[in-house]
């Protein structure tokens, strides 16, 4: 006898498996699909293991196969694994991540009667009832019966007649969503000249038939002939044409615009990294081992994109294929382009904005092999792409490659892990590495290689003249409109110039720290430097790391002004201001609001691009992979904004959003300038921005990390409770801090502190209280892993930020 330890698709699976026995004659293998009865249901699961004995002593039967070959590989049945255990996720989100588009369906219960002579005096009102809705029916959805007798009723009776065998149940699963598309083509076999009797519709379609070589869509012989389909209909039945029903590929990527590319011949930073990349892409890396790593750090436009193409060419040529993600954000068809033109008919590409139709197709053509590079956001780092060999994840210091639900893992992580079980290499690329990545390049974990310069438009291209704008000196002349003296000329020479700029402001309008109006000053916890957060309710300040509560001050500490409550604008009060300060200047408006379709992004940039607004204002969103060459100054109109933000990654944060925005000037001919206006001139990651220096960011930054314990020195857990009251979430967390302190010292394991419980950041969000805490320690998915946690509380492991 052989058993299977399965994943199953119920919440009450949590993170294990269970043992199924396999009945004879069904042939079933790791990583393959099955339906699995479980309690009451029959559900989905996935075998993660064959084994000779069973975990536990009552077992029972694997009721089907649900596709014949394994959909997990024994790498992605490992890495389902270790993220369920390093993130703390029920095991089945972490193999779901795995599954193709669509596959997770419910299985239906059917309900038929056993005989067909059930005797209905000898039983109850409520079993008449079921036997009425069933006798004659042959199967009736259980759902149905629950609805005329309702559920606990129709359960009851439903067991009891099953019990004895006046019933019985079957299961089907629910319908798939997602199947492989099909169209139907129109083929002429003859051409009609000896049958006499065609309508002028119908020789009209022959006509168009006999001008092409092959078969056609049926709807691109509708819309030129103008003939409905009972016209090709009684064509077929008289035998003329051939209606057929032919499986289509959906197309993600057109090809149409898309010309061939070739290798550019590489500078020698470029050809240094490319050779590094490329000596360990050509060697035999055993799986298991620590993976070799590379981080390619390289300022904007300096290239990093011709290095990815090139690895990729070298990982094709040894036989084996690439993933590559990029942010959400930067997966525009340009970008898609790229790749496309280096390698055609190759890529294949996975995104959330893809239909679900579109998704399956291209899911299931990568795991077939047919793409030699796949390109993705965040999730494409799962996808089932044969012979892997390299892993690129470019602008790797992106937020979004943190999922923010279960399973809250980090895609750089995963990739990484992948890589160890795969023997894969992996190219880490950004303009600003994460702190954490550049550490560990640092400290010899992963390999740091280096671009300096621009390559465009010509080698050693100067980066943009950056300009740190102090506002105290603004309010001091009494200037207190949004724009500095210097940022206003700047523009007005600019639109006169007919040149673009693009204003950039952080989308958090400052509503939640006060700030002096005189001096800037803001604000912090005195244990945990963050700002304080101003809740306006109640007009207090708050530290959402400690708790730590103060009245807002009568005046500020710093220069006893009595006008507290500086609070920045949002970017529609910026669009106002620019209406009234620059009344000749167009402009477009882009961030999340106005871009909620398909295409309004592309929308917006292709309006801008063609030169119909003089000034772009945006969010986050205009700092990234905006490539135009007219626009010669990039307008940062609060830096502050990021930097107050109650976090201790705000100045890493900052320093990447001000690198990026400034990145943006001077793509063209003409020099760019950029102009940052700020309340703290003098902070190092203003400062650093402004001089393009990474490495003074960096070890400035390093060194507050660790005088503050914080990552790389520490490991964080957030834990966040969710309730609908208030006081319920603190008592809640109250009592887990207490839980994870008794269990730190039971089991002896030093160096955990915990900090909170605090309101989080986003203290109520869609009408629930968020209350959290803070762990700091070493291996804590290993610390946590055995307490038992309440439901409505939510882990996440190592955490990008503490203030979602
Ligand atoms: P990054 O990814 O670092 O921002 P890109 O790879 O996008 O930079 O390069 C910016 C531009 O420079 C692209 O248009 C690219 O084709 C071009 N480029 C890259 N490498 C070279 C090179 N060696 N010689 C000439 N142009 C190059
Ligand atoms: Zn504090």
């Amino acid at each position: 006898m052989k058993y299977a330890e399965v994943s199953v698709n119920s919440p009450v699976a949590q993170r294990r498996t269970f043992s199924y026995t396999i009945p004879t004659g069904l042939d079933v293998r790791a990583g393959q699909a099955v339906l699995v009865p479980f309690g009451e249901k029959v559900l989905q699961g996935i075998v993660l293991e064959i084994s000779p004995v069973p975990a536990v002593e009552d077992t029972r039967e694997i009721l089907d196969v649900i596709e014949t070959e394994p959909i997990l590989s024994p790498a992605h049945i490992s890495l389902a694994r270790w993220i369920s255990e390093y993130y703390l996720s029920p095991l089945f989100d972490a193999v779901a991540l795995m599954l193709p588009p669509g596959f997770e369906r419910k299985a239906i219960t059917f309900i038929s009667p056993a005989r067909p002579d059930i005797d209905v005096n000898s039983i109850e009102e409520d079993q008449k009832r079921v036997i009425d809705l069933v006798l004659g029916q042959g199967r009736v959805e259980l759902k149905k019966i629950e609805k005329t007798l309702g559920k606990k009723k129709a359960g009851a009776a439903v067991s009891q007649m099953v019990k004895q065998r006046l019933l019985s149940r079957s299961y089907e699963l629910a319908p798939v969503r997602v199947k492989p598309k099909s169209e139907v083509y129109i083929r002429l076999v003859n051409d009609g000249e000896t049958s006499s009797k065609l309508t002028p519709k119908q020789a009209a379609l022959i006509a168009f038939l006999k001008g092409q070589s092959r078969s056609v869509a049926w709807a691109e012989a509708r819309q030129k002939t103008g003939c409905s389909k009972a016209v090709a209909d009684s064509l077929a039945r008289r035998g003329l044409v051939i209606l057929e029903t032919v499986e289509v590929r959906r197309e993600p990527i057109s090809y149409d615009k898309i010309t061939l590319s070739y290798p550019l011949s590489l500078t020698p930073d470029q050809q240094y990294a490319f050779e590094s990349i490329k000596s360990e892409i050509n060697q035999e890396n055993p799986e298991g081992v620590s993976p070799k790593v590379f981080l390619l750090h390289g300022v904007t436009a300096s290239g990093k994109t011709e290095i990815y193409l090139r690895s990729l060419a070298e990982t094709v040529k040894q036989g084996k294929k690439g993933i590559v993600l990029v942010p959400e954000i930067a997966l525009t068809p340009q970008t898609i382009e790229r790749f496309a033109a280096r390698f055609p008919g190759r890529v294949g590409v996975l995104h959330s904005k893809l239909s679900l139709g579109e998704q399956y197709d291209e899911w299931h053509r990568i795991k077939k092999g047919e793409y030699d590079v796949v390109i993705g956001s965040r999730s494409a780092v799962f996808a089932p792409q044969p012979d892997l060999g390299l892993i690129i994840i470019d602008e790797e210091h992106e937020w979004t490659y943190k999922q923010d639900s279960s399973p809250h893992y980090h895609a750089r992580d995963a990739a990484i892990k992948l890589a160890e079980l795969i023997g894969a290499v992996v190219v880490l690329g950004s303009a600003t590495p994460d702190v954490q990545t550049y550490f560990n390049a640092k400290n010899g974990k992963y390999r740091l290689l280096e671009l300096k310069e621009r390559v465009v438009p010509v080698v050693g291209t100067a980066m943009p003249h950056v300009e740190v704008v102090d506002m105290r000196e603004e309010l001091k002349a009494g200037n207190r409109s949004l724009f500095s003296r210097a940022l206003s000329q700047s523009i007005n020479e600019v639109i006169k110039a007919e040149e673009q700029v693009i204003l950039f402001l952080n989308r958090r309008g400052g509503e939640y720290y006060i700030q002096c109006r005189r001096c800037g000053f803001v604000l912090r916890c005195r244990r945990c430097e963050v700002p304080l957060a101003h809740h306006i309710k109640e007009d207090i300040l708050i530290c959402h790391q400690c708790n730590y509560k103060m009245p807002v001050p009568q005046a500020c500490p710093n220069c006893s002004n009595r006008q507290l409550k500086f609070l920045g604008a949002g970017t529609q009060k910026l669009e106002q201001e620019v209406k009234y300060t620059f009344p000749r200047a167009r402009q477009l408006r882009w961030d999340s609001d106005s871009t909620t379709g398909r295409t309004s992004n592309e929308d917006i940039l292709r309006k801008f691009r063609g030169r119909e607004a003089d000034v772009l204002i945006g969010t986050q969103m205009v700092a990234k992979g905006l490539d135009i060459p007219s626009v010669t100054l990039v307008g940062v109109v609060n830096a502050d904004t990021s930097l107050n933000l109650p976090d201790f990654r705000a100045g890493e944060r900052t320093f990447q959003l001000l690198s990026q925005v400034a990145g943006r000037a001077g793509r063209g001919p003409t020099a760019g300038k950029v102009i940052i206006q700020t309340f703290s001139p003098e902070n190092y990651a203003v400062q650093a921005a402004a001089g393009h220096d990474y490495t003074s960011f960096y070890e400035k930054e390093i060194a507050y990390r660790r005088q503050l314990n914080n990552p790389p020195f520490t490991q964080l857990a957030r834990l966040v409770f969710v309730h609908t009251n208030d006081a319920i979430c603190q008592r809640e967390a109250e009592k887990m801090k207490k839980t994870l302190i008794e269990e730190s010292e039971a089991r002896g394991i030093g160096g955990i502190s915990i900090i909170g419980p605090a309101p989080a950041f986003i203290h109520r969000l869609r009408g629930r209280f968020r209350w959290q805490l803070i762990i700091r320690g070493q291996n804590l998915s290993t610390f946590l892993a055995p307490i038992a946690v309440p439901q409505g509380w939510i882990i996440d492991i190592d955490p990008v930020g503490l203030i979602q």
